[in-house]
């Protein structure tokens, strides 16, 4: 079974709004073994998209509208679906009750214009919305199914799921799914590629995804097969032949990100980390706090920025960043020491580093960032020199702290 996703809207086709919901669709249509082949983006055009719903309904069964369902008359997939489908719209007066109830509730009067969103189309069932007023439409024939939903993502994703799912469930799949899933840190995509490109193209059985972001790459393994079992044993078996490959480059295999693996095992072994950051202004303690409960572990952070305030604030030796420059490996093991001394933790981290555009020197291009780890079992200093723009550098630079904090606690 494949399914096709239609997101209506105009606003989708200018530089300001971006489909989501298709995204959030397409892995619950995925976890349930149904594949999406196709996906479009139709403006608020009801000629256009009557045509879009035909199409899509000739190429895969089920078929899945978003947007333009609200009361307003750029709000078309009512009428459209009506055209394509040669179906009458019906206007059910159940639809208005619920709206004037809902309006009731919050003090206000419904809207005449919201009577538009009481025709649904003629032999679909309705798909209450707990969360807004356009009620979503289910609607099946020989040729499929057609799904209306409406477009803000907090009134369709509930709905999708409690709702639809459990329907489309009902439908039997000849196949089964497994997903595995894992993240590697601190190897290029294309590095990473040219080692398991080969191990995975010589599976055809599972589709492999690579989705890149800097310095974090997350490979998605799925397996399809007529059993469940038989799925996951696919699926686990070629897991285990990139986890060879890649070692201890694989963070996680779970669906977590660096700072969130870095957090756990800190809290699993009671540690506790202080962090003094001069080029990423506050990055690293924003990465580590956006995690819930990272006060358990993470006690604080100095964005100590100016020369002055590494000396004053923190207490690194005037005379250290004198001979050996503000962005240096002695500047930065000093930086972790203090910080760790001042916030009395088990590991202080520290990051000194030239982002640029401007400040680059000789000795010290822009992209040089020095990075200090202070632990129990001494301070140790890496130099890096990143590539790409000041924001890339700056959240590369916090990568691989967390990519070296990762292996004072694995
Ligand atoms: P509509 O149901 O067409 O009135 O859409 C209402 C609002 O939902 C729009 O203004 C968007 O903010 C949002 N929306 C519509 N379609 C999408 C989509 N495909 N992805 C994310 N948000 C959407
Ligand atoms: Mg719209």
């Amino acid at each position: 079974m494949t399914a096709e996703i239609i997101a209506v809207g105009s606003e989708l086709l200018t530089p300001r709004r971006v489909d989501t919901n298709s995204l959030f669709l397409t892995r619950k249509l995925n976890e349930r073994g149904i594949d999406v082949v196709r996906k479009s983006i139709v403006g608020d055009d009801r000629q256009r998209l009557a045509r879009e719903i035909r199409r899509a309904r000739e190429s895969s069964q089920v078929v899945i509208m978003t947007g333009g369902l609200g009361p307003t008359l750029d709000d078309l997939s009512r009428d459209a679906a009506s055209d394509a489908l040669g179906r009458k719209l019906v206007f059910q007066q159940q639809v208005v009750g619920w709206m004037e109830e809902r309006f009731r509730r919050r003090g206000r009067k419904m809207a005449e214009v919201n009577r538009r969103q009481a025709y649904i189309l003629e032999g679909a069932e309705i798909i209450p919305n707990a969360r807004g007023t356009a009620p979503g439409q289910w609607f099946e024939d020989d040729a499929g199914i057609l799904m209306m939903l409406p477009g803000p993502p907090r009134e369709l994703e509930p709905m999708f799921a409690e709702q639809c799912m459990p329907r489309l469930e009902k439908i039997e799949s000849p196949y089964h799914y497994h997903t595995v899933s894992m993240r590697v840190s601190g190897i290029p995509e294309s590095d990473l590629d040219q080692r398991i490109g080969p191990i995975y193209s010589a599976e055809p059985r599972v589709a492999t995804t690579i989705l890149a972001a800097p310095g974090d790459i997350q490979i998605h393994l799925r397996a399809k097969a007529a059993r469940r079992e038989e799925a996951r044993t696919i699926a686990e078996e070629l897991a285990v032949r990139i986890e060879a490959e890649l070692g201890r480059r694989i963070y996680t295999r779970e669906d977590e990100s660096l700072e969130e693996v870095v957090g756990r095992l800190f809290r699993e072994r009671g540690m506790t980390l202080a962090v003094a950051e001069s080029c990423t202004g506050g990055l690293l303690a924003q990465r580590i706090t956006s995690i819930p409960g990272a006060s358990e572990y993470f006690a604080g952070g100095f964005v100590s920025y100016t020369e002055e305030a590494k000396i004053g604030w923190l207490g690194v030796d005037q005379t250290t960043i004198e001979q050996h420059g503000a962005v240096s490996r002695e500047t930065a093991e000093a930086m972790a020491r203090a910080v760790r001394g001042k916030a009395k933790t088990s590991v202080g981290a520290s990051i000194t580093g030239v982002a640029g555009p401007a400040g680059g020197a000789e000795q010290t291009p822009v992209g040089t960032v020095f990075i200090g780890i202070a632990s129990e079992r001494g301070v140790e200093v890496k130099e890096r020199h990143f590539g790409g723009e000041r924001e890339l550098i700056r959240s590369l630079a916090t990568q691989t702290t967390l990519e070296l904090l990762l292996r004072i606690v694995r």
